[in-house]
């Protein structure tokens, strides 16, 4: 198979970063070219196949729509997306191959597996709490890696995200309620990204535990999810389909 062509948006950031030096030297790729705020990708997108994003939540899905009407395949690393800006994202993958995934390392992905197997077998007598950090920089809270992690709780308690998860606490909240899902965002210093996952029962307590030491492990697995989402047909996928973890 030829070289995965691709084109790097949000070039200049952390993420985009990582991805150039990387891409560069990863002997399955062509690094077309990387593009940020002033850049104009329409006039180097035909030379690409396939377009990673890095960048900002509010352009997720204008890019998604260059995508469609370019033919090409996206792989969506941002995060802190509304649930407009979402949907939009879903609709562009009705049309073309598009992994959009909230934290594309190895580790981490094997945390959500984890994490849905510990939720269904300790079941509901286990608090469960989800305690993320990230550097001071980070724009959105909580972490799109910490809301999936929520997303999976509240599906395996039956539930939805948006009924179970309680944000911080504050005052005098009263006694912690039975299937609440807890969620705390802590910010400082250049943390990349850790992630655990709490099961606190009477007389024991489970955590699951994710720390992240460079941008390097996401942006390989971006890469990685770029060479693998070019040959696949229209759809939505996550890294799980990537590592083929599900
Ligand atoms: P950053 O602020 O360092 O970089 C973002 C870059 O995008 C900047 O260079 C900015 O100029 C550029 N940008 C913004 N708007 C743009 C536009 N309209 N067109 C082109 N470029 C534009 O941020 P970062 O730390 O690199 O993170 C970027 C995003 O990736 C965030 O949403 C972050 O949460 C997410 N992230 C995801 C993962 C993952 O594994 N999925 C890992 C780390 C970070």
């Amino acid at each position: 198979m030829s070289k995965t062509r691709v084109i790097i948006v949000g070039s200049k950031g952390r993420m985009g970063d990582a991805l150039m030096r990387l891409g560069a030297k990863d002997p399955a790729l062509d690094l077309i070219a990387g593009v940020d705020r002033d850049d104009d990708l329409l006039t180097l997108i035909d030379r690409c196949d396939v377009l990673i994003e890095f960048a900002h939540h509010a352009l997720s899905p204008g890019l998604a729509q260059t995508a469609v009407e370019r033919k090409k395949a996206l792989v969506v690393g941002t995060t802190g997306h509304t649930d407009a800006e979402r949907k939009a994202i879903a609709a562009a993958a009705e049309k073309i191959p598009l992994v959009f995934a909230p934290n594309f390392s190895v580790g981490v992905n094997l945390l959500f597996y984890l994490t849905r197997i510990a939720a269904e077998k300790l079941g509901e007598d286990y608090d469960q709490e989800v305690v993320e950090m990230h550097h001071r920089r980070k724009l959105d809270a909580p972490s799109g890696t910490a809301r999936r992690l929520g997303e999976i709780l509240a599906k395996a308690a039956g539930g939805t995200y948006d009924e179970l998860l309680q944000h911080g606490r504050h005052g005098e909240v009263g006694a912690r309620p039975k299937r609440t899902i807890g969620m705390h965002a802590l910010r400082g210093g250049d943390v990349v990204g850790d992630h655990t996952v709490i099961f606190a029962g009477d007389g024991e307590r489970v955590e699951l535990s994710h720390k992240a030491s460079s941008r390097d492990t996401f942006a390989a697995g971006a890469l990685r999810a770029a060479q693998w989402v070019r040959g696949q047909k229209a759809g939505l996928y996550t890294m799980q389909d990537v590592l083929g973890l599900n």
